[in-house]
């Protein structure tokens, strides 16, 4: 943390070099004293100290100063260093002045020039509001801040998105708390609908896109070869597991992820099924850990950049990405996962993100506090949301299209379910239309046994509905199911002579490969694959092997 600062202004140079000099020989160890020799230069530090979070504990200012007055200057700057104590050096003839100003702008002293001896006549008095200020003073969270309004579909992505990317920040709320106007002003902007993000070294992003916080807050964005052994697409837990292997065994492996890594094991809130966790853990630290081991065994990981077309070029496998640039491999594992199935009802798409949420139940489980909550779904991931909800919100009510729990969720979480007091379950239940202006404010409940639909006043809706593989950009490429998912081994189809069609080599597709040698399927995305964690993180690794195999027979 930054020392806090004292500053100085004054704007004849003798004086301010004078008082600068003996507050950094009697505080120079414990603050930095900086110095300003007018109102508006000095007013320019305040606003980049309130940018950077650096403590303000003291302005002591002289009061006759063209353009802006020393009373003029500690008023403008009550907005951006509420906490400030502020000094006013006066000459004799200004004394009324400054005892008017007492009230008006919080002024805690004025000292009458000259002070000489300084030990008698201005550290005193400067000890005594500084001990003062260091009584009260909370050192504030230093990295950064995103100021937005809690109905903001664009806020809650860039939340989402740090919060995936394990990046840690704060929410500053434009209708609760005061510090976003301040952080407003500090940064010359309105506040509006837009987000905006404060970053550490004081520099601010209005509404960015995600790629462009990825460069400002250091994730990898960019390869740094033109040729690796391996590239892996997707960073859920098949693709890490195979960057982990991939890396430790050798091969030179760079892994592509489009969002953040964990994939949809990263929004879970409690993974009870992992081996080696008995009491559990949040898919966020799963990804965290297998992020730092991947990392730490040479792997190298790009975030916020997507594959978008494969390409075949003698022994190479040519992977473009969203950027326009093409990544030259041996082998190609695709381990893209699923993506949320979205829910076809009139009104819903303009509440994405402000009070309706695919997946995002960690995320905005805080601010469900107090509030009520629908989740729809009748697997463990809704199972496991509306859990997590329960902690925070003040009703859940989990609706469940089929009319058994049991046939789609794991015992332990129907008990657990079932022992909560503040959710509902509803069967044969879906949503048939939503409603809201700003944000959601009302969800119609149709109840398939009874053929009744019903208004509901709700608050945020969570929506665990199914998935889907995003497979288009390999159509044409490699062999795809009916429902899009990556065809494999002994699944592929064969022609006439019983050999699988297409296939240029002597020997048989591994396990895991496609119809296409060297392009290899791990995970959700593969079709018929078992989709749990662990399942996807076995396969991952097994895709490690028979990259090896093919790569040796190139
Ligand atoms: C809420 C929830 C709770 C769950 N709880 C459990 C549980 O308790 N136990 C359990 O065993 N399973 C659980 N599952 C299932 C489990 O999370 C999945 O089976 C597992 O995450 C699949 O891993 P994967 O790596 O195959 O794919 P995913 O986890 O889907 O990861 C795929 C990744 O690929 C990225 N991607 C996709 N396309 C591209 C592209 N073109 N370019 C770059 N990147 C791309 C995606 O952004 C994503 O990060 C849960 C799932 C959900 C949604």
């Amino acid at each position: 943390m930054a020392n806090p600062v004292i500053l100085v202004v004054d704007d004849e140079p003798a004086v301010l070099r004078a008082v600068e000099r003996e507050l950094r020989g009697h505080y120079g160890t414990e603050y930095t004293v900086l110095a300003a020799d007018s109102g508006t230069a000095a007013l320019d530090v305040i606003r980049r100290l309130a940018l950077r979070e650096t403590p303000l504990a003291l302005i002591v200012s002289d009061q006759r100063m063209p353009r802006m007055t020393g009373i003029e200057l500690l008023a403008a700057s009550l907005e951006l260093a509420p906490d400030a104590r502020r000094v006013l050096l006066t000459a004799y003839a200004d004394t009324d002045v400054a005892i008017r100003a007492i009230n008006e702008i919080r002024l805690d002293q004025y000292l009458q020039k000259p002070w000489d001896p300084p030990e008698e006549r201005l550290f005193p008095v400067l000890d005594d509001l500084l001990s003062d200020w260091q009584a009260t003073f909370r050192p504030s969270f230093e990295g950064i801040r995103l100021v937005g309004h809690r109905w903001s579909a664009r806020a809650h992505e860039i939340k989402d998105y740090l919060a995936r990317n394990l990046v840690p920040y704060r929410w500053v709320d434009v209708e609760g708390d005061p510090e976003a106007q301040r952080l407003a002003t500090a940064a010359g902007i309105e506040l509006g609908r837009d987000p905006l993000l404060v970053f550490a070294d004081g520099s601010h992003l209005l509404d960015p896109a995600n790629e462009t916080i990825a460069e400002k807050v250091g994730l990898r964005t960019r390869a740094d070869l033109q040729t690796y052994d391996l590239v892996i697409v997707g960073g859920g837990p098949a693709g890490l597991a195979a960057a982990v292997y991939g890396a430790s065994e050798g091969l030179r492996t760079l892994l592509v992820e489009r969002e953040a890594p964990g994939g949809q094991a990263g929004t879970t809130s409690r993974i009870e099924n992992y081996l080696g966790f008995p009491a559990g853990l949040s898919g966020a630290d799963l990804a965290r850990r297998a992020v730092a081991q991947a990392s730490r065994l040479g792997a190298e990981l790009l975030t916020s950049r997507e594959a978008t077309a494969l390409r075949l070029e003698d022994r190479y496998r040519l992977v473009t990405l969203d950027d326009g640039s093409e990544i030259a491999c041996g082998a190609v594992i695709v381990a893209s996962g699923v993506q949320y199935r979205r829910l076809q009802v009139d009104g819903i798409d303009p509440l994405v993100g402000v009070g309706v949420f695919y997946g995002a139940a960690i995320t905005e489980a805080l601010a469900t506090r107090g509030q009520r909550v629908a989740v729809v779904g009748g697997g463990n991931s809704a199972g496991q949301a509306a859990v997590h909800l329960a902690k925070f919100a003040a009703s859940v009510l989990l609706l469940v299209r089929g009319g058994s729990i049991e046939a789609g969720m794991s015992a332990y979480l129907v008990d657990q379910l079932r022992a909560l007091p503040n959710v509902t379950i509803r069967l044969n239940a879906s949503v048939a239309a939503v409603r809201g202006t700003e944000s959601l404010e009302e969800i119609t409940v149709e109840d398939s046994a009874a053929g009744t639909r019903a208004p509901e006043p709700m608050d945020a809706l969570f929506l665990f509905i199914g998935a889907l593989p995003r497979t288009e950009w390999l159509a044409g490429i490699v062999e795809r199911d009916g429902a899009g998912f990556i065809v494999t081994g002994p699944a592929l189809a064969r022609a006439a002579d019983g050999r699988v069609a297409g296939w240029p080599l002597a020997r048989e597709p591994f396990l895991l490969e496609t119809n296409v040698p060297g392009i290899f399927a791990a995970g959700d995305v593969r079709s018929r694959s078992v989709k749990r964690i662990a399942s996807g993180v076995g396969e991952g690794s097994m895709a490690v092997q028979f990259v090896h195999q093919h790569l040796a027979g190139l």
